[in-house]
């Protein structure tokens, strides 16, 4: 095989969380509505009707721009983009594309130990089309829950190389559009969406490859399966002296394989005109109202964990990454400082508390398959439980067990360590008691120990925590043991 590189640009659908649709009152969101009855004539598409654009959707899309430092102009314009399809009742969709809100703009990844940053051509605003419903009999029904929802439309140059750098930047998107509030980004909701472009070309040629769309993707494995296999296919083209047609294909997700849908010569024909019934946006007080409302995003919390709390950049990262969990682990660690009895070290207990959220709690998530926001183990619980584990009132392993309980129940800590008699005896006069009662149970040991035979000392520590139900605390218990020995 000839040495090949790869070229992928995508195009990411995001649904926005307003209230209600890009330029009517219905509702935005009805993943549980009957079909048909978040609509109105507006998004019906009944004539005579006039569009309102969404004062919110427009901030949220400058903000977003803002924090890819984006240029912002002064001024954009919706436009008509013509075509027919049943689920578009109006024949046309209003978008922005022409005219967009956000100019270029980049993102930062870091991607196979690499940083490299990905750059934006633009982001637009528009709206959404229905959903066709095929019933069993066949037919085609209309559901125009969807039709008139505002999305941004996010549109990368074609920076990416892998299939790991395209799926890396989608989660690091993603991740800050959730930072900043204005999406929920749900993939299995279909609020997040990817179209990719492909093209694979010979290493060294001048000429790019040519360029094979995807469309409608949902979900990060689709996204990385659709390259892998274009990426492959076109390269066996190539490698057959084959042309690679320049075409919109779909990715079967049982076949795990592209589809051509429809080649360039069937492309359509917009028709692209502004939209006579909104006038131009002006942007400038937006922009304004926006820079104040920029929140910490992903990449700036991350630094910030890592000098404020001594973190690796990984364990930094990893956390920072998930806004819900970012929270969480700072209101844990507030409660903890509230709270904690000993001279409070800020650091030793973050350390502890996330590392025990990267292993332990994430670890339950998967082991039961539960979304971040079901776990009910509340931030205060936490830090009872971290508290508990620092100040040696029960040992790490009874911890384990303390957390298993706390997430099946939700229960506090300190509860279940009463209940359960777990405390740990940390009486150093009464160890020492028990500890002697088990030196003169054993001369024999000791005085192995005393050769220097090294083993004896763990038998002897295993009488001591047999004696007291695996409750001493086996920091003390070494202490007393070492100096009696
Ligand atoms: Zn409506």
């Amino acid at each position: 095989m000839r040495e090949y590189e790869t070229t992928i640009g995508l195009e990411i659908h995001v649904q926005l969380k307003t209230k209600s649709k890009m330029f009517c009152g219905s509702d935005n969101f009805s993943v549980d509505a009957k079909p048909n009855t978040n609509v109105c004539p507006v998004c019906m598409g009944f004539p005579g009707t006039l569009p309102v654009p969404n004062v919110q959707a427009i901030d949220w899309t400058i903000l977003l721009g803002l924090a890819l430092n984006a240029e912002i102009p002064k001024e954009f314009n919706f436009e008509r983009k013509n075509y027919f399809y049943p689920d578009l009742p109006k024949a046309y969709q209003i978008s922005s594309a022409t005219n967009p809100p956000v100019i270029g703009g980049s993102l930062k990844i870091f991607a196979g130990g690499e940083e490299k940053e990905v750059h934006l051509h633009h982001i637009h605003l528009e709206e959404d089309a229905g959903k066709l419903v095929h019933d069993k009999s066949d037919n085609a029904l209309v559901d125009l829950n969807r039709a008139g929802t505002p999305l941004v439309e996010i549109v990368t140059e074609p920076d990416m190389a892998s299939a790991e750098e395209a799926k890396v930047f989608a989660q690091s998107l993603r991740s800050l559009i959730r930072h900043l509030g204005i999406s929920d980004a749900n993939m299995e909701q279909g609020n997040m969406r990817f179209d990719i472009n492909v093209s694979v070309r010979k290493k060294g040629a001048k000429e790019m490859g040519t360029k094979v769309e995807v469309k409608n993707l949902n979900s990060f494995k689709m996204l990385e399966r659709a390259i892998l296999f274009e990426e492959q296919r076109q390269k066996d083209l190539l490698e057959d002296v084959k042309k690679v047609a320049q075409e919109t294909r779909g990715w079967d997700d049982s076949k795990g394989k592209t589809l051509s849908q429809r080649s360039k010569e069937e492309a359509n024909d917009y028709r692209y005109f502004p939209e006579p019934d909104i006038p131009s946006i002006a942007t400038q007080e937006i922009v304004k109202k926006m820079k104040d409302q920029l929140p910490e995003l992903p990449q700036e919390k991350a630094k910030r964990f890592e000098s404020e709390y001594g973190f690796d950049k990984r364990l930094a990262e990893s956390l920072a990454d998930d806004i819900e969990m970012a929270e969480y682990f700072e209101k844990t660690l507030e409660h903890v400082e509230n709270s904690a009895k000993d001279s409070f070290d800020k650091r030793k207990y973050a350390k502890r508390v996330a590392n025990w959220m990267a292993t332990e709690l994430v670890g339950k998530l998967n082991e039961t398959s539960n979304e971040f926001a079901e776990i009910r183990v509340e931030p205060e619980n936490m830090a009872e439980l971290a508290i508990a584990i620092e100040e040696g009132t029960i040992s790490g392993k009874q911890a384990k067990d303390v957390f298993a309980e706390m997430f099946e129940t939700g229960k506090g800590a300190l509860a279940i360590i009463e209940e359960k008699g777990m405390k740990q005896i940390t009486d150093t006069d009464a160890l020492e008691k028990i500890i002697q009662e088990v030196l003169d149970a054993n001369p024999k040991v000791v005085e192995d120990f005393k050769n220097g035979k090294e083993k004896a000392f763990g038998f002897l520590v295993g009488q001591i925590m047999a004696k007291t139900h695996g409750q001493a605390n086996p920091k003390i218990v070494n202490e007393i043991l070492k100096k009696k020995l």
